[in-house]
């Protein structure tokens, strides 16, 4: 259309060098194995932990919730749109936490930009990982706040930054819990001791984390014994916890702020009721179905040693994110195109998500994701790979 050429331009180029790749359509739910064109294939690129996107309580509640309480919620929480239900998540995640409260969004990237847009003005100073994820990336950008990235879980470089920051109100460090990319861990111990050592508030965004570290799940902080010293936790509901959302737990005076000045709160639509229902569901699944998270990580740990023992380079992995690092662009989508083929939906991940040169095909075990269907999977990698050239260390 006139106007827009350079629209058609840009698409045209991808297209030439195949960086353009369509949307996969899932014909199923979602579970290790699903429907994809027509075929059953084992599902690698999910964030389903734990499988509680098709769990049999959740699905009850949120049917429940659509019977009694309607499809919509038909304004936003701040005028007509806070439900009971959506006080009652929030106390059961301020106590699953341990924190003095909590507040839910309509997904972790919104609970970002609600964070770092509320707590971040031109009086403070921002002290970012340079490899976060893109909704802090954007959250930042939606402040007057000074910026300072240090290098990638450098916690040397880290403390230099800390102590180039000075005259600010807050300095401010905010770092993902667990890398969606690599599946590394933040060295959140060391982080934490630095921030307190120079008096910085400290956020994690725990979104790969959630349900899949701590306790039952509570994430990062937990998983290191931090409770009550890291100020700000963000948490996902829509990765292992199968729903949609996200939630900020903090002290009592940060969430009071955020619902007076939160954007996405104010001017943007409730969860409905049947998200926020099953969302409630999940955090009582989580405590009372500790196994999954035992399975998950067993098979996790089975997935990476079959990996690594037919060859493959799985990268800094620490978690169930694992990669298959390809390096190049196209041979990242030649394996995964492979992959499907050969029943495996594995995604491949390029430049700009990833530096170019870093290309890979991440895969992600479940708690869903059984030894036999690992196995399966693996022959699909090896017979992909070798279709493909890519070299393995055997
Ligand atoms: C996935 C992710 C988010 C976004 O969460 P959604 O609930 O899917 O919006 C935020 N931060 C990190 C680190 C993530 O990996």
């Amino acid at each position: 259309m006139k106007g827009l050429e350079w629209v058609e331009a840009e698409i045209n180029e991808m297209k030439n060098n195949e960086s353009f790749r369509p949307l996969t359509e899932l014909e199923s739910d979602q579970r290790a194995k699903v429907m994809i064109n027509g075929k059953e294939v084992i599902q690698l690129s999910s964030n389903n932990y734990l499988g509680l996107t098709t769990h049999p309580r959740l699905k009850l509640e949120a049917v429940r919730a659509v019977d009694t309480f309607g499809a919509g919620t038909g304004s936003v929480r701040t005028i007509a749109g806070t439900f009971s239900m959506h006080e009652e998540l929030e106390k059961e995640l301020a106590a699953f936490k341990h924190t003095e409260g909590s507040l839910v969004f309509q997904s972790g990237f919104t609970a970002n930009q609600a964070v770092l847009g509320t707590l971040l003005t031109k009086e403070d100073i921002v002290i970012s990982d340079e490899l976060n994820h893109a909704s802090i990336i954007d959250g930042i950008r939606l402040t007057k706040a000074a910026r300072s990235i240090y290098r990638h879980t450098d916690t040397k470089d880290l403390e230099e930054k800390l102590k180039e920051a000075s005259g600010y109100r807050t300095k401010f460090v905010v770092t993902d819990g667990v890398f969606s990319m690599d599946g590394n861990i933040a060295p959140l111990p060391e982080i934490t001791e630095l921030c307190e050592k120079y008096g910085a508030v400290l956020m994690v965004d725990d979104a790969h984390a959630s349900g899949v570290l701590g306790r039952n799940g509570r994430g990062t902080v937990d998983h290191f014994d931090l409770n009550g010293r890291v100020h700000i936790q963000v948490g996902t509901l829509s990765k292992a916890v199968g729903v949609l959302g996200g939630y900020v737990a903090a002290p009592s005076a940060v969430i009071d702020l955020l619902k007076m000045k939160g954007r996405p709160l104010l001017f943007s639509t409730s969860h409905p009721p049947a998200v926020t229902a099953a969302c409630r569901e999940a955090v009582r699944v989580l405590q009372e179905e500790p196994e999954r998270i035992d399975l998950l990580w067993k098979y996790t740990k089975y997935w990476k040693k079959k990996l690594k023992e037919a060859g493959f380079d799985t990268g800094k992995s620490e978690t169930p994110i694992t990669p298959v690092m390809t390096g190049e662009e196209k041979a990242a989508h030649e394996l995964s195109d492979a992959l499907l083929e050969e029943g495996v939906y594995a995604r491949s991940i390029v430049y700009p998500t990833v530096e170019k040169g870093k290309a890979r095909v991440r895969t992600m075990v479940t708690s869903e994701h059984t030894p036999e269907i690992l196995d399966e999977a693996l022959e699909a990698f090896i017979r992909a790979a070798d279709r493909t050239g890519l070299q393995r260390n055997e």
